[in-house]
Formats: structure tokens, C-alpha cells, sequence
């Protein structure tokens, strides 16, 4: 049973993680679940650490597709190198490729501050967008920059009637969204995609508490540093979802470089639980993972009942 806890902002500082930063956690390792997550194939097939396949992380599961077209596409395979300190940190990746411009002057980046007072205010509107996930075989790769789940057969969450099928799911410590300028220990970004390879992303904020039982099933079978292995059994992406799906709905970007825009973004306003030892498996392997929030502009948030 997972626990699930509105995210007014009175908790959470004492269980902020505060991790030490010296590593060098992103390094040139890429491997990312891009093929075998966004094409929804079905082949799990362990990546190849160090190929220097796909920019990488994350949402850049997909990242040519927002954007109309992969800077890569002629399979170049030297993506510049980016973390989240130091000279490649976030205040450089605008300008460490051109094809990252948008990293500095984009006018609609994530993550945000997400207002959630403001938020609570406006309408809520009900039905627009409907999850139908399912248990699926799973990988875990350790793509240099964080730990990512792809998915084959997950399921999809249908906004407006269109369906985005779930392709992967990874975190990020601590938070990249802030509630009302208040950071979590840690946030998870559950990535889907339609047909016409548009992206929507879930996320979901953590505290600390109890175990989390789908996560658990990550943790026992990570691979290692910078390699991707094929787990048993199967997650049920349902259980990665706090039971009141609530969420604030806005217009924002892909959190890693290349920061291609166009993502349909929706935060949860109810957090779930990781146990101190499976935050502290996280944060050792890499202490620092969140991309600092940007500026909201004049976009809007708005709040469904999910
Ligand atoms: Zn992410």
C-alpha cells in the first residue's frame, strides 16, 4: 500500500535530502531507453553503455520528436557532454551545442514553481485525461545521468482522447518541481508519447516514508553504472501514481538537454513515499539530478481532477 500525502508545504524540509555533490555523476554514459522505450517495440533489449548512442536521459527518450527532428539524425554520435554541476551544469547547456539553444532561450521551460495555491483557484475540470496502465515487462538502465525503467506494454494515459503510450519512467533528486518554492526529496517522470511521437509527462513528488513496493523491484535489479539488464517480473505503472490524481496541467519542456519544448506536462499535488534506504540508493549513485526551475513566464497552470 502506498501512502500518499497532500503537498502543503509544512513537511518536507526536515526530509529534504540534501546530498553531497562532489561526483561527477554525468558523464558521457548514454544508453538511454530512447529505442527500445519509445518505440513501444517490445524488445527489452539491454543498451549499449558508452556507444555514445542518444543524448540521453530522460525525456530525451523521444527528444527529436517535440522539436521536428533529431540534431543526430545522420547518427553522429558525439553529443557534447552535460550534467548538473560544473562547467557542463544547466547554466551552460544553452550554448554547449546549437542544437541545445533552447535550454537558454526558450520561453517555456521546465521545471516550474508550481503555485499551488494559485493553481487550487482556478477551475477544475474532470474527464480530460484518463490513465490506462497495465503491468509490463520492464528494463533498468543506468544512463549515466539518472536510473530509467523502459517500459513495453504499459499502457497509455489518454488526454483529450488522444492516447500516449508509456514508455519509461525515471527520477530526479531532489525535486525538479517545486510546491510554492518548497523542494521534495526526490521526483520520478513517468514519459509517454503518441503516435505523431508528441510527449506528455507525469510527474510524481517523493517523501520520505515508507518503501515503495515498484520501486523496490528497481532497486533489487539495478545494473551497473552506466549499463542496462532486463528485469523479472513486471511493474504495474498504476502503483506509481498516488490514489488522488489530482495534478496541475501546463505547457513546458524536456528537463535535460536538448530542452525541446512543446511537452505537455502534469504534475501530481499528492506525493508517495520512497524509504530512507531506497532514497540513499538513489542519491549514491547520483547525489544531484534536478535541473533548477525556470522561469514560468506568462504560462498558465491549470488543475485536473485526473
Ligand atoms: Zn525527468
Amino acid at each position: 500500500m502506498q501512502h500518499h500525502r497532500a503537498l502543503t508545504g509544512s513537511l518536507i524540509a526536515a526530509a529534504l535530502l540534501l546530498a553531497a555533490c562532489g561526483s561527477g555523476a554525468g558523464d558521457t554514459l548514454s544508453a538511454s531507453g530512447d529505442a527500445a522505450g519509445a518505440a513501444g517495440a517490445g524488445s527489452l533489449t539491454a543498451h549499449d553503455a558508452g556507444e555514445g548512442a542518444a543524448a540521453s536521459d530522460d525525456h530525451s527518450a523521444a527528444a527529436g520528436a517535440p522539436a521536428g527532428g533529431s540534431a543526430h539524425a545522420d547518427g553522429a554520435t558525439h553529443t557534447p557532454h552535460w550534467a548538473y554541476e560544473g562547467e557542463a551544469g544547466p547554466e551552460a547547456w544553452g550554448s554547449l551545442s546549437e542544437d541545445w539553444a533552447l535550454c537558454a532561450a526558450g520561453a517555456e521551460q521546465s521545471p516550474i514553481d508550481v503555485r499551488n495555491t494559485a493553481a487550487a483557484a482556478g477551475a477544475t475540470v474532470g474527464g480530460v485525461l484518463t490513465f490506462a496502465y497495465q503491468p509490463s515487462a520492464f528494463e533498468v538502465v543506468d544512463n549515466g545521468h539518472t536510473i530509467q525503467v523502459n517500459l513495453s506494454a504499459a499502457g497509455s494515459v489518454v488526454i483529450e482522447g488522444t492516447p500516449y503510450q508509456l514508455v519509461q519512467f525515471h527520477a530526479h533528486a531532489p525535486s525538479e518541481h517545486t510546491m510554492d518554492s518548497v523542494q521534495f526529496p526526490m521526483e520520478y517522470h513517468l514519459v509517454h508519447k503518441n503516435a505523431a511521437g508528441n510527449l506528455a509527462v507525469v510527474g510524481v513528488i517523493v517523501q520520505q516514508g515508507s518503501a515503495h513496493q515498484e520501486w523496490a523491484k528497481v532497486f533489487a535489479q539495478l545494473p551497473d553504472e552506466g549499463a542496462g539488464a532486463a528485469g523479472s517480473g513486471t511493474i504495474d505503472p498504476n502503483l506509481l501514481l498516488p490514489t488522488d490524481r489530482t495534478l496541475v496541467r501546463y505547457s513546458g519542456s524536456l528537463t535535460t538537454p536538448p530542452c525541446s519544448e512543446s511537452v505537455r506536462w502534469h504534475v501530481m499535488l499528492n506525493s508517495l513515499e520512497w524509504s530512507h534506504e531506497q532514497l540513499a540508493a538513489f542519491t549514491a549513485r547520483f547525489p544531484h539530478s534536478n535541473r533548477p526551475v525556470q522561469p514560468r513566464n506568462v504560462r498558465d497552470l491549470e488543475v485536473l481532477a485526473g
